[in-house]
């Protein structure tokens, strides 16, 4: 029985739940069977409520035994990621100085999920302050990758990642700033959207880059993540960045998956394959065949500026991180030192002994490119190359409907190749960055895998707010192959 529940897709076992065929109590008991028997090795979680879920669950099932009405996601287990406030668990953002906050208030995309009646089982590793690509910056765990556990999950989603794919909940949402939710997902053979900038309230999620971050999902596969957007999207008073429903009306982003997009235009970037692995690149390349079969034109562009993304990124987000870290000061929030004498040593203790190595680099860069005197030489000039990024997009949509490129250059990478070098770590985002730096929407899809068996992913980016036809391309794909179906054995 559990088994037959955990092949379910988001939209089948809610369809299943509402109509009384499945209990939501079986599948959180079979969620937490998968939990209890591999998170030990797999690390996905930092927190599970098992008994609240069950109760939540029971209260669901009765509910719908009494005839009410129930909402999208009724009884399916959803995971979040840990830098997502909750009045339930802790928000740790997988640091230290947080690790035993309680937030006061719910984030409006937890408060959404309630209102679709998920169940929210737990809340998923990422790395520290989700600055990372790897999940290795967590400042509480380590997650592996179920595909092979010597490998990372990717990140910093990582744990919202590897969740999904070994099947200890039935979809999660995590947080891209830089790549955060694409990356992870490809490295873990499963899909994950990063909506348009403002399309999804960032209230009460912890801010890292405040204007490049977005929540998204991710899922077994591309009809799960428009179902989770038709519930988490939408305008938000609370987040002056969440955009009004007339810029940007919403529609029901599920009932067009399935449906094919006519007279598709493809835009690839050729110069960009060199940088990816050959395995990478035919992997992608053989998607785009499949595309051009359905009847979709290809066309070949340039994107001059591309290659700039992640210098002008990692000035950007930093200057931004510097800025929102500011406020772990050891008075307002989390971790305060014993061992200060004034005021001054309480900032600055409580900030060195339990920050992470990555974390106050970033401080410190950001610091120093928003500091006089560099300001106009770095900053600014990022900002500069921000808007060179964003027409080399517009250009780019002007002569397609979608980019497709590979998501990551290289498969999950092993545990600890990258630590010692963090340059080599950030050019694992060189894909996804500029995506953020752009502000338009994107999605990674599994499209093979490679000769050690790990999933490739193919990304395929859409003009802001086009997230009803990017789906339905990513749905095109889907229909034809069955890559997404596959499981890590674990
Ligand atoms: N890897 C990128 C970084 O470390 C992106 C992270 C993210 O999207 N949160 O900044």
């Amino acid at each position: 029985m559990s088994k037959e529940i955990l092949k379910l897709s988001c939209r089948d076992l809610q369809a299943k739940i509402a109509k009384g065929e499945v209990k939501s109590g079986d599948a959180v008991s079979a969620v937490f069977g998968r939990i209890e028997k591999y998170d030990g090795q797999i690390g996905a979680f930092l927190s599970a409520f098992k008994q609240d879920a069950l109760k939540r669950a029971e209260e669901i099932d009765e509910k719908i035994a009494k005839g009410q009405s129930v909402g999208a996601l009724a009884g399916v287990p959803i995971a979040v990621k840990d830098n997502m406030c909750t009045t339930f668990g802790a928000t740790s953002c997988a640091s230290k100085i947080l690790e035993n906050f309680h937030s006061p208030y719910n984030a409006t995309v937890i408060e959404k999920l309630l209102a679709a009646d998920a169940v929210i089982i737990g809340k998923t590793n990422l790395d520290e302050f989700a600055m990372g690509s790897s999940t290795e910056n967590s400042g509480l765990k380590k997650t592996v990758n179920p595909w092979d556990k010597d490998r990372v999950p990717g990140g910093s989603s990582g744990g919202s990642a590897a969740a999904v794919a070994a099947q200890m909940c039935f979809a999660s949402l995590g947080s891209d700033t830089g790549g955060s939710i694409r990356q992870p997902a490809s490295f873990c053979g499963v899909a994950g959207l990063k909506p348009t900038y403002g399309r999804v309230s960032r209230y009460g999620l912890v801010a890292y880059g405040s204007s490049l971050d977005q929540i998204g999902p991710l899922t077994k596969d591309t009809a799960d993540c428009a179902l989770l957007l038709n519930v988490i999207a939408g305008h938000d008073e609370k987040d002056s960045t969440s955009v009004d429903e007339k810029t940007a009306p919403l529609c029901d982003f599920l009932s067009g998956v399935g449906k094919e997009v006519k007279n598709l235009k493809i835009a690839v970037v050729p110069q960009l394959f060199d940088g990816a692995d050959s395995e990478i690149v035919a992997g992608v390349k053989s998607a785009i065949e499949i595309y051009k079969k359905l009847g979709a034109e290809i066309v070949e562009i340039e994107m001059p500026h591309f290659e700039y993304a992640i210098a002008a990124y990692y000035l950007i987000a930093t200057a931004e991180a510097s800025s929102n870290l500011a406020r772990y000061d050891g008075v307002h929030y989390g971790h305060r030192t014993k061992n200060a004498g004034d005021y001054i040593e309480v900032y600055a203790k409580s900030r060195a002994e339990v920050l992470g190595t990555e974390v106050k680099r970033r401080i410190m860069l950001g610091t120093y490119v928003l500091s006089s005197g560099y300001y106009d030489a770095y900053y600014l000039k990022a900002l500069k190359v921000r808007n060179l990024i964003r027409s080399d997009f517009t250009a780019a949509f002007g002569k397609a409907d979608c980019i497709m490129m590979p998501t990551s250059p290289t498969t999950a990478f092993k545990i600890g190749e990258k630590t010692a070098d963090p340059l080599q770590m950030y050019l694992s985002d060189v894909y996804t960055i500029a995506v953020n730096l752009a502000g338009v929407p994107a999605i990674s899809i599994p499209c093979g895998f490679d000769n050690k068996n790990l999933p490739i992913g193919l990304q395929i980016i859409s003009p802001a707010f086009g997230e009803e036809k990017l789906l339905r391309i990513a749905g095109m794909f889907e229909s034809q192959t069955d890559f997404h179906k596959k499981k890590p054995e674990l």
